[in-house]
């Protein structure tokens, strides 16, 4: 019988999440739902100085947002708990004495000096930067180069020290990767890596080995930057007998810059004026705040659909796709070997996509948060969705909706009268006051009237109604955008209409007949 599938994403909790990592949780996500398997978030915090006060919160936060929320993890627990490194660090130890028992691992007990000792002893032109390996290994204090009793003795008297991987010489270490196919490295090539640190607590390598083990993780998606420390992870798996149930690899591609050159970073973001990372971070040792997707205004559906075709496609030309569509269609197979390049117009036409096809009972809570916080209570407002509705093909980011709609709540602040008083003259005048006299007798305030009775209007009049609606589109809205004027109108009521029409007017020379 095959393994359930059980994936995982093992953030350290570092600071506010990159699209990347966001990308790392989809591609787990959408697996684990089309397998009928399990979103295991584990938190990989055994890095005491990197840790970083609320970046798990932030994390789990970012899920919810996305729609990717675990099925165990730290918040909502489950069967293979804890689910944060420093809680389990107990388990650790024991594995790593394991390995040294068999000849895979040694302690160390240089100190710090010692170590940058040995790095300027070794330094040469070829090896600038010398590593702790089959090169020095030998020529440091470890239970590989002190007799058996000293290392004892030095263990007694709680010395401090670390446990080291012992690398093998000359061996191919091979993988089988679900994107890249088979791939191998060379052991001469890899240092002695620390599987257990001075502070008791384990390294990444020995922790994630030892807890894609106990928590059966059957498939282990990650980024590409973890592919140099995958044959550390394939040599703890099979120095500890568990070969066999070692995960399925995928190593991700990077998501690459705009210009294709290097790796997304939030630098980038800051340089080129668009968010790299999920949701707002603030990072709590200087106060500075980092921007993201969610507060700049796209939709959940949006992010996560451009995420997924960033590296992957279903194999033809579908671009929209809902969370259901991609659980569907999502295959580790048409990730990409290259990296993705990002193109931030792009994800805007995605959001603009997203706009344009959500029911505006679901956009509504969020058109009226912008509206409040503008200082509109739209809360009562029926016609709220009839508007949303209206505007919504013009709004690529969610706060554009407050300048597509606010003119439906207040008068306009600015009018654009430069645009109306080029062409205006007397007739057009005498239009606009007759328009008012026969919009006053109106009680029929509908869009088809309002039509009609100005069409007629114009008609009588001799004059073409495409050049009476801009003048009345301004003196509605204030300027040359909006939807139709007369979807305008009907909404804001006769009285709102006639008056911010006479408002104009009143502004505009007015020749006398
Ligand atoms: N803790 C690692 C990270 O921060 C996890 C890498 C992996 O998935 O193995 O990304």
């Amino acid at each position: 019988m095959s393994k359930k599938v059980r994936v995982r994403f093992a953030p350290s909790p570092t600071g506010g999440l990159h699209l990347g990592g966001v990308r790392t949780v989809l591609f787990n996500y959408l697996f684990a739902r089309q397998q009928g398997g399990d979103f295991i978030l584990r938190i990989e915090d055994t890095d005491q100085g990197r840790f970083v006060p609320g970046a798990e919160a932030y994390i789990l936060d970012t899920l919810e947002w996305c729609g990717l929320v675990p099925d165990e993890s730290p918040r909502h627990g489950g069967p293979f708990g804890p689910y944060r490194q420093s809680e389990r660090k107990a388990m650790y130890r024991p594995y790593a004495e394991q390995l040294i028992e068999q000849g895979h691992a040694y302690y160390a007990f240089d100190t710090p000096q010692e170590l940058e000792k040995m790095r300027e002893q070794f330094k040469s032109d070829t090896n600038p930067s010398p590593q702790y390996d089959r090169a020095t290994r030998l020529s440091m204090k470890n239970s590989l180069t002190l007799p058996a009793e000293e290392v004892q003795q030095l263990l007694a008297a709680g010395t401090p020290h670390v446990i080291r991987i012992l690398m093998p010489e000359s061996e191919t270490v091979q993988l089988t990767d679900m994107i890249r196919g088979e791939i191998s490295f060379e052991t001469s090539t890899v240092d002695d890596k620390v599987l257990i640190k001075a502070d008791g607590m384990p390294t990444y390598h020995l922790a994630v080995v030892v807890d894609d083990h106990l928590m059966q993780i059957s498939h282990a998606f990650r980024g590409e930057e973890w592919l140099p420390s995958a044959p550390v992870h394939v040599l703890l798996w099979k120095y500890l007998g568990w070969e066999n149930e070692m995960p399925v690899w995928a190593h991700l591609p990077l998501i690459l810059k705009p210009d294709g050159h290097g790796k997304l970073s939030k630098r980038d973001g800051e340089r080129l004026g668009f968010p790299v990372f999920a949701m707002n971070w603030t990072d709590p040792g200087t106060g500075e705040t980092t921007r993201g997707y969610k507060e700049t205004g796209f939709l959940p559906e949006a992010f996560v659909n451009m995420l997924a075709l960033l590296g992957w496609n279903a194999g033809n030309d579908q671009e929209i796709f809902s969370m259901e569509e991609l659980i569907q269609a999502f295959s580790m197979s048409r990730v990409h070997k290259g990296g993705a390049r990002f193109d931030y117009e792009k994800a805007k036409w995605f959001n603009h996509e997203w706009i344009k096809q959500t029911p505006a009972a679901s956009l509504r809570p969020h058109v009226a948060t912008l509206l409040q916080e503008k200082g509109i209570n739209s809360a009562k407002e029926q016609s709220l969705e009839t508007i949303i509705d209206l505007v919504k093909d013009r709004c690529t980011l969610l706060p554009d909706f407050v300048a597509q709609t606010v003119f439906f709540f207040e008068n306009p602040s600015e009018i654009d009268l430069a645009s109306i008083q080029p062409k205006w003259n007397e007739q057009k005048n005498m239009f606009f006051i007759e328009l008012i006299r026969n919009w006053e007798l109106n009680n029929d305030w509908t869009v088809a009237t309002l039509t009609t009775s100005f069409q007629e209007l114009a008609a009588a009049n001799h004059l073409k109604p495409g050049e009476l609606m801009l003048p009345l589109r301004i003196m509605l809205v204030g300027g040359k955008f909006g939807p139709g004027v007369f979807d305008i109108a009907a909404i804001i009521g006769k009285e709102a209409t006639l008056q911010r029409i006479q408002h104009v007017l009143a502004q505009l020379p007015h020749p006398h007949p």
